[in-house]
Order: structure tokens, then sequence, then C-alpha cells
């Protein structure tokens, strides 16, 4: 029976990122070998405790050992330590070039892999809905021609008789000697003699890759994406890049969007504004009558809840915002036009009736009434 992952480094299931690489530093530096030679306990524990780091310090398969145990991690998804190379990468990883722990770890450093950037446009009605999308990337993959090792058919890369293959030179400085990574070979540890003419000797080729990405509904203009580990391959078992999809949201004919309300402007005829009248709305679902109230203004706005976009993350919609804009008549008929002058004349007979009553009340507070 293993000892549990969290047990080993001595740290909660709930510890953060943080706590668990802070604990995994603490173990590695009181079990390093190097500070208990020839102590097999020590080496054991010293390995245990990477194992562990390995596991947790990955979101993802910390996920899986949480819910499955081991069971998740299998030989595949653990990754595994097949050497103690390994296991001083995760060391190295963390602590850096760190001098003074002996020189076990032979040839290249992990390099983790760069971020991706994706600019992806979507449609405004795919952004309000969420949209499932199906991602092109280029991908660098081992060259079928050479298996990746980037030397001809037939050719084998030949250990760097300048550095012996191991990657490292060594250099003096003052009373130190510092380890630098080798010129010639350039940390490799071997030279290529005759590259590979199908990946010119850089041991990968280029492909598309795709990937399925759930762009949530509501997300706005400018919103990043984060896919963990999407971005590029590490190498010499460094971690992987992260992609970032960044969204930039088409505009619509319709809507116009202020934060997670959706603004729609429309006219109504005069005679609508005065009257009051019900009208269709277009929403992202459908349509919506709605009910304009007697005396609306041009510019006034209606608010229809529930009718915006989706808040990222909350069962929860803004507001569908009617703007009204009152449409003056340009061509009126003759019977029409002698309405309006009739009832022109109406509102002369009963001009400004409350600008009289202020004026009125104004002059008997001023004289004291
Ligand atoms: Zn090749
Ligand atoms: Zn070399």
């Amino acid at each position: 029976m293993r000892e549990d992952l969290y047990d080993v480094l001595g740290v909660a299931r709930e510890a953060s990122e943080e706590e668990i690489k802070k604990a995994y530093r603490q173990q590695a530096l009181k079990y390093h070998p190097d500070r208990n030679p020839g102590d097999s306990e020590s080496e054991s524990k010293f390995k245990q405790a990477a194992e562990a780091y390995e596991v947790l310090r990955d979101p993802q398969k910390r996920a899986r050992y949480d819910r499955f145990g081991f069971d998740a991690l299998g030989d595949t998804g653990f990754g595994g330590f097949s050497s103690a190379e390994d296991v001083f990468s995760t060391f190295s990883d963390i602590f850096g070039e760190f001098f003074g722990f002996g020189q076990t770890r032979r040839g290249p450093r992990p390099q983790a892999g760069g971020d991706l950037r994706y600019n992806l446009t979507v449609s405004f009605r795919d952004a309000a809905k969420g949209v499932q999308v199906t991602l092109k990337i280029p991908k660098n993959v081992a060259c079928a021609d050479c298996g990746g090792s980037g030397a001809k058919a037939g050719t084998k890369p030949e250990s760097c008789r300048q550095c012996g293959g191991t990657g490292q030179v060594h250099q003096t400085q003052g009373f130190f000697r510092i380890a630098v990574s080798c010129p010639i070979c350039r940390g490799q540890g071997s030279v290529i003699a005759q590259p590979c003419p199908r990946c010119l000797g850089r041991g990968a080729t280029q492909e598309t890759r795709e990937l399925s990405v759930r762009v949530p509904a509501g997300v706005d203009d400018g919103a990043r994406l984060r896919l963990r580990g999407e971005g590029e391959q590490g190498a010499h078992g460094g971690p992987p890049g992260d992609l970032y999809v960044v969204i930039s949201v088409e505009a619509d004919e319709v809507f116009r969007r202020q934060g997670q309300d959706l603004v729609y402007t429309t006219e109504i005829s005069m005679v609508q504004a005065a009257l009051g009248a019900k009208i269709e709305i277009p929403t992202l679902e459908g349509t919506e009558s709605m009910e304009i109230p007697k005396g609306a203004r041009s510019h006034e706005v209606f608010s229809l809840r529930g009718l915006g976009l989706p808040v990222l993350g909350r069962n929860q919609r803004g507001n569908l915002l009617v703007e009204v804009l009152v449409a003056t008549p340009s061509h009126l008929t003759k019977r029409q036009e002698e309405l309006l002058r009739e009832f022109a004349k109406l509102e002369e007979e009963k001009p400004l009736k409350k600008v009289k009553n202020f004026f009125k009340k104004a002059k008997d507070k001023a004289m004291g009434s």
C-alpha cells in the first residue's frame, strides 16, 4: 500500500499550490542525498517527495488523484520516475541552478514549453449563447523520418566531444568552478553530423492539432480563456505551456451590449408615444411583446428583465433595454393634416395651463398669502 501523496508532503488535501511547493522544498532539502550520504531511507523519502510533488503540482493530475487515487495515475498518467535523473529534474525545476548539490544531473535542462495565443472571432449571438468551437493549432511533432533525433536516416547524433556528452562544460571563476551549457552542442550533449533533410535537424515537424473549446455564454469582447498545458510542448521533460484564447466578439445588427445588458433601439410613431402601444421586441430567443405607456418620450428606455446576456459563471442574466425614438411624421395625408391642425387648435385653447397656475402661485407667495 503506497502512502497518500498529501501525507508524503505533510500537507492538507486542500493545500494551495504554494503550500505544496513549500512543503516539497522543505522535504527535498531535508532528505537530499548530498546531505544524507549513504542513507537509503532518506534517499527513498527524497524520491517519494519528488513523486508526490510531480503529481500534486499539476492541477489535472492532482484532480485525478483526488478522485481516483493511485489507480487514476496508472503507469502513463503518473509519469513515473524511470531514473534518478528525473527526480533531479523536478528538483532543479524548483530550485533552479543550485550549486553545492553535486553534479548528479546530466544532459540538458528541462525547459517549459512556451505559451500560445489564439485569436478567436465569434459572432455576437454565439458569444451570448456560448458555443463549442474547434481550434486548429499548429503543433510540433517528432519528425517521422528521423524519429525526432534530427539526424539523417541511417546516421545517429554523436556524443559531443567537447563536453563528453554531459551538455555542460566547467569554467573557473576565481575560486569557483561553475558549470555552463556546452557551446558546441548547446547543452544537448550530442551533435548532429548529417542533419535529417525533412526537419533540417530540428527533430520536429509542424502539424495541425484540433482542440475543442467551449466558449462560455455571455463572454465579452477581449476576454481570455486559459487552457492549461495546451501550449507548446516542453523540452527534456519540462512542462508544456498554456494556450490563451483571446475572444473578439463581432458587432450585431440588432443589439448593442452594455455590460450584461442588451440595448435595442426602436422607432415608435408620435401617436404610439402619445397614446401608448403594444410593440414586438426582438430578443436573443425570438420576440417578446412590450407595452409602451402613454406619454412615452423620445430616448426613454424601458427594461425587460432577465432578457439580457448571461452573467459568466452565474445562473443570472442582464436585462434587455429598449430605447424608443419618437418619429415625427413627414408625409401627412390631407386628412391627417386636418386632424393635426384641429388638435393644435385644442392645444391653443388650453395653453400652458400649468404654467399659468405656477405664475399665479408664485405671485400669491410673493404677496404673502
Ligand atoms: Zn527529421
Ligand atoms: Zn557538448
